[in-house]
């Protein structure tokens, strides 16, 4: 750790029991060893607020994940844990979501001067949300069953049955926005129909999966069943979307990326579940509460400070309210804290990267060249860290580059329109589909919206309303699957038809 993040750290009292976890030299998690890559080589974890070196993380190689699928696959087909009896599949889900919330505030630390997050976000939704899915998950162990069936036209007699069987060793790539949650939402049913697991963690946010890692062996989950390989996705990604001993993929991140993995995967008809981009609508009609509405557009973008899949990142707004509406969330979005990670006022955190700052301030500056009118924000505070201004941009055209592409910043995007099916056609006028979202107390209009919007999540007087009892996907190029839900727990299975013929 350099000195600026020391002090950094020091400033904002972070926990003894993290500074004891930093001082541990991450290692990957193994067949339940702790080791460093094959070839000892090992990349920098930059902190964002600081933009200095937090820690050096393995960079795993190939043989590193060949050791990592090895040790699932023994722990799969011949190990106890696919064998255990449901019920202390769920015990040690629960001891392990115990864990989870006993270390809760310190997760919180590790995963906002990793990734740059606010703490007290990380800590009420990243943190809490990880311990949620778990739990929610562990109560499935038991509750997997086949079901009888009647043959419907088949002459003679049988007993027909179908099986629900857990598909084997499961790998799961991870981004770097929510990085224990979105390996909880791969994890927890995963590991409660018995499957085992390999995770490769963003490179850039390794650091709370590896402190996961210590409390699933802490909860006496059994060698073998979660593994982590740290490196790159170029590297291991890769290695794992095309390698023999995995069975299914389950992968969030970019659609590029997502289309890679998804055709690698497909070679040997791997299972695949994809969750990718977005770039989700936010359509608000004349009868809203402007200012209230206004507060929720403006968390729904600027929550994660825009690093969140299905961010309401394109504001269309009736036109007889646009001027009063883009005024109250302007207003609003000055007010938002801009500050590290670690301050506990913080609402919009740095970017994750210099890489990613730069992404994000490239689309405001093609946003102005565009000709779209800058309202607030557009800015980088002066340094240290990758700060961007929340960003509204107003007069907007569907054909823009900002209106189409995810920017994943702290950028709104909005325009006017007239009628119910004008705001229809331009919600709908993306690639992606994960989420959309109306603000209207017209009960029958919403209704009759929420048909014909394309996507997997629609909110209504809300943003990212999510829970781990509803499935979260996206509809066109934002992916294919559903995590969590009982709709997940199919993805995670193999149906086997058994017929047994009488005489
Ligand atoms: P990404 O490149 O798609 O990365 C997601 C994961 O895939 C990371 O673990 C990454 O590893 C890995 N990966 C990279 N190249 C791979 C390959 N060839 N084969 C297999 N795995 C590979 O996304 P990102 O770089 O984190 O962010 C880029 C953009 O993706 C963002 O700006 C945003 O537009 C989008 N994004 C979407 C979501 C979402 O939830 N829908 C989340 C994050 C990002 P390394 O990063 O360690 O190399
Ligand atoms: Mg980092």
């Amino acid at each position: 750790m350099d000195t600026t993040v020391k002090a950094y750290l020091d400033r904002y009292q972070v926990s003894q029991a993290t500074l004891d976890f930093l001082d541990r030299q991450p290692r990957m998690f193994i067949g339940g060893d702790w080791v460093a890559s094959s070839d000892g080589a090992v990349s920098e974890s930059i902190e964002p607020s600081t933009g200095g070196v937090l820690a050096l993380i393995p960079e795993g190689t190939a043989e590193d994940l060949d050791r990592a699928v090895a040790a699932a696959r023994h722990q799969f087909d011949e190990g106890a844990w696919s064998r255990l009896k449901p019920l202390e599949r769920e015990r040690l889900l629960h001891r392990l979501a115990d864990l989870l919330e006993a270390n809760a505030d310190q997760l919180a630390e590790i995963e906002s001067i990793d990734m740059g997050k606010s703490v007290a976000q990380a800590r009420d939704v990243d943190i809490q949300g990880t311990i949620d899915t778990f739990r929610y998950f562990a109560g499935w162990a038991s509750k997997i069953q086949g079901r009888s069936a009647e043959p419907a036209s088949l002459p003679g007699s049988y007993v027909a049955y179908t099986r629900k069987e857990a598909v084997g060793v499961v790998g799961s790539i991870i981004p770097w926005n929510f990085p224990l949650q979105t390996m909880a939402w791969k994890l927890g049913a995963a590991l409660a129909v018995g499957c085992t697991v390999v995770v490769k963690p963003a490179e850039l946010t390794s650091l709370s999966t590896l402190r996961f890692a210590e409390l699933v062996q802490e909860a006496g989950i059994p060698d073998g069943v979660v593994n982590i390989v740290t490196g790159r996705g170029s590297v291991i990604g890769a290695a794992m979307s095309c390698h023999s001993g995995i069975d299914k993929i389950t992968f969030t991140g970019s659609t590029p990326v997502g289309q890679t993995v998804g055709r690698a995967a497909l070679d040997d008809m791997k299972r695949v579940t994809l969750e990718l981009g977005g770039k989700s609508p936010v359509l608000v009609f004349d009868d809203v509460d402007i200012e209230a509405t206004a507060e929720a557009v403006a968390q729904g973008i600027f929550f994660n400070s825009g690093q969140v899949c299905d961010a309401g990142s394109r504001l269309y707004v009736h036109e007889s309210i646009y001027d009063r509406f883009l005024e109250a969330l302007a207003d609003y979005a000055r007010g938002l804290k801009v500050a590290p990670g670690l301050d506990p006022d913080c609402f919009i955190s740095p970017m994750v990267s210099a890489k990613q700052q730069d992404s994000v301030l490239g689309y405001i500056e093609a946003g102005k060249q565009e000709g779209a009118r800058l309202v607030c924000g557009g800015q980088a505070p002066e340094g240290p860290g990758f700060f961007v201004e929340p960003t509204l941009f107003a007069d907007c055209r569907n054909d823009m580059k900002i209106v189409q592409e995810e920017i994943f910043g702290p950028v709104l995007v909005s325009q006017a329109f007239g009628s119910e099916a004008e705001a229809v056609a331009l919600a709908n006028d993306s690639i992606y589909g994960l989420a959309a979202a109306i603000y209207s107390n017209d009960l029958n209009r919403v209704h009759r919206l929420i048909p014909q919007l394309k996507a997997g999540s629609v909110y209504v007087n809300a943003h990212s309303t999510i829970d781990p009892a509803m499935p979260f996907g996206g509809y066109k190029q934002s992916g294919v699957g559903r995590d969590l839900g009982p709709e997940q727990l199919d993805s995670l299975l193999e149906t086997k038809s058994v017929w047994i013929t009488l005489g």
